[in-house]
């Protein structure tokens, strides 16, 4: 697969484009008024769990001096996501956020996109243009072709940054529907050379926002198209990272980390592998190293099944067996598997 070089456009301490590495990004689900220091630690969280960038909504002047403080604990690139009010725009510019949202159309008169844009560029912070199919300019939302629409709608918004000499930004071109979101991409990719955000939005609940979202990037990134991914779902912010980073490894892009095997469970299963797996989670999508991990629901068929994984359980008896190359390693009891199934893994990767 050869990588389209679109221009480079920092993001804090991150590069998007020229072929690089393709970054996985969520949006915080709760609003900014009730930010609580749980909060900041499940930031954290998502960072070790592989989050490359973390989006916000900033609907107003106190949610952006709530962002200014996140900003000051946290060290993945964050984004300020801006609707309508350029203002609360250049007050994330003045708070050096590492990047906006925003679409020049819905922020109004002429003169402030004009002083977002300079703001933006003085600063050397990036834009990224969303544009969603559900979300467009009257003038492009009549036309019946949604890719053909966001196309219009992205040509729009070209214009306009490149009238004020403004091109420090990565566009997304999104919709619920994954064909309309892969021709858009496909034919935006072809014309421009500014980095891609990849999505379908309002993806749907897991599996189906999973499916829809799979289907398409994978479509895309095949094809190089796309410099980074937000996996929409109806989930956490950790289930669209993880499905982020999923998909990232399913097309190629990425070898970092766990490799899970895990049995669905049948009659035979003497362990609780759907209760286990989440146990031991976002233990096991913080790792970087790469490991394969299996989680099997009996000693009869599991580690044989899994004997090319590095590290294995499954249940017998009313012991757990912990098990290396699909070899016993270790019997625990049942209390202290997670324990002890995290304590050998640990020393596996050290
Ligand atoms: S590993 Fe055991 S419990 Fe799991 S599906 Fe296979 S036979 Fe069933």
């Amino acid at each position: 697969m050869k990588k389209k070089h679109t221009k480079i456009i920092k993001i804090g301490n991150l590069e998007t484009g020229g072929g690089g590495r393709v970054t996985v990004q969520t949006m915080w689900k709760k609003s900014l008024g009730h930010f609580s220091d749980i909060d900041l630690e499940e930031i954290k969280q998502l960072e070790l769990c592989g989050c490359d960038i973390l989006r916000f909504s900033v609907p107003n002047m106190q949610a952006a001096g709530i962002l200014k403080k996140i900003k000051q604990d946290i060290d993945m690139p964050l984004v300020a996501d801006i609707h309508f009010d350029h203002k609360i725009a250049l007050e994330c510019i003045k708070n050096s956020i590492d990047k906006i949202r925003i679409n020049p159309g819905n922020i109004g008169a002429e003169w402030k996109v004009r002083e977002v844009l300079n703001a933006a560029s003085d600063q050397g912070i990036p834009l990224r243009i969303g544009i969603n199919s559900g979300s467009l300019d009257k003038k492009f939302s009549e036309i019946k072709d949604k890719a053909e629409a966001m196309i219009k709608s992205a040509e729009n918004e070209i214009n306009i940054l490149e009238k004020y000499n403004f091109n420090n930004a990565v566009f997304s071109l999104k919709s619920s529907n994954a064909s309309a979101t892969v021709r858009a991409n496909r034919v935006f990719d072809e014309r421009f050379d500014y980095p891609l955000h990849l999505g379908v939005t309002e993806a749907g609940p897991l599996t189906a926002g999973l499916v829809k979202s799979s289907i398409a990037l994978a479509e895309l990134l095949k094809d190089g198209i796309g410099d980074t991914i937000r996996v929409s779902l109806t989930d956490s912010p950790l289930q669209e990272v993880v499905a982020g980073r999923e998909i990232l490894k399913a097309c190629g892009l990425s070898s970092n980390g766990v490799d899970i095997i895990s049995c669905p469970r049948c009659g035979r299963s003497t362990f609780d592998t759907h209760a286990f797996i989440s146990s031991v989670y976002d233990d096991l999508y913080k790792i970087r190293k790469n490991v394969k991990v299996a989680v099997m629901g009996c000693i009869v068929n599991g580690p044989g099944e899994a004997a090319d994984a590095d590290i294995g359980i499954t249940g017998a008896g009313n012991k757990l067996v912990i098990f290396k190359q699909g070899k016993i390693y270790r019997k625990v009891d049942e209390n202290k598997g997670r324990e002890e199934f995290l304590k050998v893994l640990e020393e596996y990767i050290r």
